[in-house]
């Protein structure tokens, strides 16, 4: 079973669905906007995310997941604030209505 296409902004990488999808109910969809790395540390990523239920086929509302873990430099900062807006647009272009 395979059959559940992803929403067009998806960028993730999926394998086959597993048992362990199955068990957890549940496919995570995602379009990663900004991942900043430091010296092998994550600092802060944004993703538009999204949860489909694997038995319904029906996909939650699409959402700006952000993450931010540790103090950002200025330069990280501009990155974060353009992924937000980045984000934003997208919302507005997948139709998300929150
Ligand atoms: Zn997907």
């Amino acid at each position: 079973m395979n059959a559940l296409a992803c929403p067009e902004w998806c960028t993730a990488a999926h394998g086959p669905i597993t048992d362990h999808d199955m068990v957890m109910g549940s496919r995570d969809h995602s379009r990663t906007l900004l991942d900043i790395d430091r010296d092998g540390e994550d600092k802060a990523t944004v993703l538009l995310y999204a949860c489909q239920d694997l038995a319904t086929g029906a996909l939650d509302g699409v959402e700006l997941a952000v993450f931010v873990k540790d103090d950002l430099t200025k330069a990280e900062a501009c990155q974060l604030a353009a992924a937000l807006l980045n984000g934003v647009d997208l919302l507005d272009q997948v139709g998300a209505d929150r």
